[in-house]
C-alpha cells in the first residue's frame, strides 16, 4: 500500500493532465492513474488545428505527449495502467490498479468518454486515414469531398450541417426510416441541398487501403449490398462515458451514465471527488473544454483540502475552549 496523497486523478486526456498540471503546480504532488491507453480521444485523431496556441495544428498524440510532459515537469507521476475499483465510502479514498491500492484525500475522477464505433475491422484500420469521430475537428479538411456520416441521432444531424460548410455533398447512412434526431435537426439537414438520405442501410465496410474511397453498405430490408464512393466517414452514432467504475458511488445521469456535478463546479455528490471532462460534459466535448475543466477540478480540490486542513487545525481548539 502507498502513503495517502493529497490528489489522485483518474485518466490521462486533456481533463486528466491539465488537472495534474495545475494540482502539481499547486505542490498538491498528484498521482496519474492515466489508463492502459493513455491520450484519450486525441490519440485516434490525427491533425488538431482548433487547440489554441498551436496555430499550426498538430497531431492528436503529439498534443497529448506535450500535454503529459508539461504536467511531469511539475513533479507529476504516473501509473500506466488502467484502475480497476474504487472506494470513495471514507476519506482517505481509495483507488485500486489490480491487487495495488493507492489512496488519496482528494481524486479527480477524468476518464473521458469513447465514441462508439461501428466495430468493424476496416474501421479501425483507417481510423486518422479518412475515419473520424468528430466534425468539429476534422470537416475542414474535407473540402470539396463527398463524405459519407452514419447515424440517426442529433449529433449526425449537426455533424452532417457542419461537414456541408465544407464538402461537396454529404451523405447520411442511417440504419432505419424513422430518425432518433429532433424533427427540428432532421428538418434542416433535408432542406440542406448538400445532404441526402440514404436510408435502411448499415455500412458493412469501409472501403480503401490506407485512405477511404467509400463504404459497402447493406440494406436492412432487402439484404441487397452497394457502394458510395466517399473521400472520407464520420461514425456519429453517439458517445459512451467511461463511468462504469463509479456508477454505484457517483451520481449520475440514470440514462446516459454521464456523472453529475454541482452548478458550475467540478463537485460531485462526494465532498472530496470531483469530476472533469467529457465525463461529465456530453455537450461541448472539446479538448479545450475538456482541459477547461480540468484546470477547474484542480482548484476545487485545492479550495478543498485546504478548508479540510484549516478545518482539522480549528478542531483542537474549539475542543479546549
Ligand atoms: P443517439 O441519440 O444515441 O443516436 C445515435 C444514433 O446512431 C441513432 O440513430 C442510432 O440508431 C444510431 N446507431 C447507434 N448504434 C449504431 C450502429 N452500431 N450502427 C448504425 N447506427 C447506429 O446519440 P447522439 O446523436 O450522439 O445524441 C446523444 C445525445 O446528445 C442526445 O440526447 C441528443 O439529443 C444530444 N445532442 C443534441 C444536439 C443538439 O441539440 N444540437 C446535438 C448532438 C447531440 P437507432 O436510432 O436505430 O438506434
Amino acid at each position: 500500500m502507498n502513503d495517502v496523497r493529497n490528489v489522485i486523478v483518474i485518466g490521462g486526456g486533456p481533463a486528466g493532465y491539465t488537472a495534474a498540471l495545475y494540482a502539481a503546480r499547486a505542490n498538491l504532488e498528484p498521482l496519474v492513474i492515466e489508463g492502459f491507453n493513455w491520450g484519450g480521444q486525441l490519440m485516434i485523431t490525427s491533425d488538431v488545428e482548433n487547440y489554441p496556441g498551436y496555430a499550426d495544428g498538430v497531431l492528436g498524440p503529439a498534443m497529448m505527449q506535450d500535454f503529459r510532459r508539461q504536467a511531469e515537469r511539475f513533479g507529476t507521476t504516473f501509473v500506466t495502467d488502467d484502475v480497476t475499483r474504487v472506494d470513495f465510502s471514507q476519506r482517505p479514498f481509495r483507488v485500486w490498479v489490480g491487487d495495488d491500492e493507492y489512496r488519496a484525500e482528494s481524486v479527480i475522477v477524468a476518464t473521458g468518454a469513447t465514441a462508439r464505433q461501428l466495430g468493424i475491422e476496416s474501421e479501425r484500420l483507417l481510423q486518422g486515414r479518412g475515419v473520424s469521430y468528430c466534425a468539429t475537428c476534422d470537416a475542414a479538411f474535407f473540402r470539396d469531398k463527398v463524405v459519407v456520416v452514419v447515424g440517426g441521432g442529433d449529433s449526425a444531424m449537426e455533424e452532417a450541417l457542419f461537414i456541408s460548410r465544407f464538402a461537396s455533398r454529404v451523405v447520411v447512412v442511417h440504419r432505419r426510416e424513422e430518425f432518433r434526431a429532433s424533427p427540428i435537426m432532421v428538418d434542416r439537414a433535408r432542406s440542406n441541398e448538400k445532404i441526402e438520405f440514404v436510408l435502411n442501410k448499415v455500412v458493412e465496410e469501409v472501403l480503401g487501403d490506407d485512405k477511404v474511397t467509400g463504404v459497402r453498405v447493406k440494406d436492412t430490408v432487402t439484404g441487397e449490398e452497394s457502394e458510395i464512393d466517399a473521400d472520407g466517414v464520420f461514425v456519429a452514432i453517439g458517445h459512451d462515458p467511461n463511468t462504469a467504475l463509479f456508477l454505484d458511488q457517483l451520481d449520475h445521469e440514470p440514462d446516459t451514465g454521464y456523472l453529475l456535478t454541482r452548478g458550475k463546479s467540478t463537485e460531485t455528490n462526494i465532498p472530496g471527488v470531483f469530476a472533469a471532462g467529457d465525463v461529465q460534459d456530453h455537450v461541448y466535448r472539446q479538448a479545450v473544454t475538456a482541459a477547461g475543466s480540468g484546470c477547474a477540478a484542480a482548484l476545487d480540490a485545492e479550495r478543498w483540502l485546504s478548508e479540510q486542513r484549516h478545518a482539522a487545525l480549528r478542531t483542537p481548539v474549539a475542543a479546549s475552549s
